[in-house]
């Protein structure tokens, strides 16, 4: 998105801090630096009034050395190439953190999905797919929803893959499906359900009560949504939410399943009944005890981050906390969940999704939020105890873990050709 700071610069920074921390090979520190590979698509799409409009797309594969490219495609009018990038590199890392055998990769196209027809998208998406065909593959990159993508796109992409590759159904190569086509029981969830088991533990070490914990959230889209409705579960009140189009407060509680059909039935939080009026910018410095950003980049910058009241911080959006923001939130005391580790549950549960498609097998919804649970309270513990045991922020010590696990794993498999 286009904002104060380039999101691959951000990204390339955080990767400098570990590098000096871990002492990283000068040589390997450039590998991990760059994208293995950045496609750029022209998607030219008949639009309803039968004019032809080029879109442009990208799909960034960051690194592959523990498995194959993983990430979503988002759709916004303010992607860019670096942004494209720079999430490709999270995605490597996020994987590695939840210990999952993929590399990371990212994919975006610059459009604007809310003034676009159902049938616009489709062909603009089915497009898409036939650009990047060449790249993906179950066994070599396999895409996901992100950012004003979901299920529908998701089975426009498999649908179009299956037909020019073989002409066989093949559920395999995208997750994030509808269930119907090979998605998975909780797998719309899953990203807010893994940050709210990243909440539930980090409440136990600083020994916070969740029965009297505040909670605030920006952005109320999927991960947004499903977060804080699971944190509430645990006991939290909910007394902020916003969108793209405004924010609404109330210091007594804001029911989240009120909420959702107050935006499902209007398109926005904006006008929830009971509720004062509050831009994004005010709910990142609200009085709460858990905030959850998940909206986009560069939300908690240097300019504001002082201001940030909370206890915790749970990145359900990717890179919405810039490195400087980082440094102010560790002095004072405000645990950071980052990214890679507090929104990895969506990977996850793709990941659970691949492999039941690979086995032709589906799971209950038990089995797949039990696996989930284990799998992120293992990575959130194991984080904690780095973050602990050497001084260093969360995210440094999650980026110190996923580093580590990406070059053991590069080294191992040798340079060649
Ligand atoms: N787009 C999501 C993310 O940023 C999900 C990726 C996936 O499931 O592959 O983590």
């Amino acid at each position: 998105m286009s904002q104060a700071l380039n999101p691959f610069e951000m990204a390339l920074k955080q990767l400098d801090e570990v590098a000096k921390l871990i002492k990283l090979d000068k040589g390997m520190h450039q590998v991990l630096a760059n994208p293995k590979r950045v496609l750029i698509v022209s998607i030219p799409t008949k639009m309803d009034n039968g004019e032809i409009k080029v879109f442009t797309g990208f799909r960034s594969q960051h690194n592959d050395a523990r498995g194959p490219y993983k990430g979503g495609i988002r759709y916004h009018p303010q992607v860019t190439i670096d942004e494209v990038k720079a999430l490709s590199m999270w995605m490597t890392w996020k994987c590695a953190v939840a210990d999952i055998p993929y590399g990371g990769g990212k994919g975006g196209i610059i459009c604007n999905p809310k003034e676009m027809s159902n049938g616009e998208l489709e062909r603009m998406t089915r497009r898409y797919a036939y650009g990047i065909a060449d790249i993906i593959g179950p066994r070599t990159d396999i895409p996901a929803p992100d950012v004003y993508t979901g299920g529908k796109e998701m089975a426009w992409i498999m649908d179009t893959y299956s037909a020019l590759k073989g002409n066989y159904g093949q559920p395999e190569i995208i997750t994030g499906k509808p269930l119907p086509i090979g998605g998975s029981l909780g797998r719309n969830e899953a990203t807010g359900r893994g940050l709210s088991f990243t909440v539930r533990e980090a409440a136990k070490k600083l020994k916070i009560n969740m029965k009297s914990a505040t909670l605030a959230v920006q952005g109320f889209g999927n991960a947004g949504q499903f977060a804080s409705q699971l944190v509430e579960e645990q006991g939290a009140k909910a007394i902020a939410a916003s969108d793209s189009k405004g924010g609404v407060y109330n210091k007594a509680g804001i029911s989240i399943a009120a909420l959702r059909k107050h935006k499902e039935k209007t398109g926005s939080v904006v006008g929830f009944p009971s509720a004062k009026s509050i831009s994004n910018e005010e709910l990142l410095e609200l009085d709460c005890t858990i905030l959850i950003p998940a909206a986009l980049e560069n939300q908690i910058t240097g300019r504001n981050a002082k201001n940030v009241k909370a206890k915790i911080v749970a990145e359900a959006a990717n890179g919405p906390t810039t490195p400087d923001a980082d440094e102010v939130l560790y002095k004072n005391k405000t645990l950071v969940i980052p990214d890679i580790l507090a929104n990895g549950g969506g990977v996850t549960v793709s990941y659970f999704e691949w492999l039941q498609n690979l086995r032709r097998e589906y799971w209950t919804e038990d089995e797949v939020n039990q696996k989930l649970d284990k799998n992120i309270t293992k990575a959130f513990l194991d984080i904690y105890k780095t973050h602990e045991d050497y001084h260093v922020n969360m995210r440094k010590a999650s980026m110190v873990l996923a580093v580590n696990r990406v070059v053991e794993a590069t080294n191992i498999r040798g340079l060649w050709p």
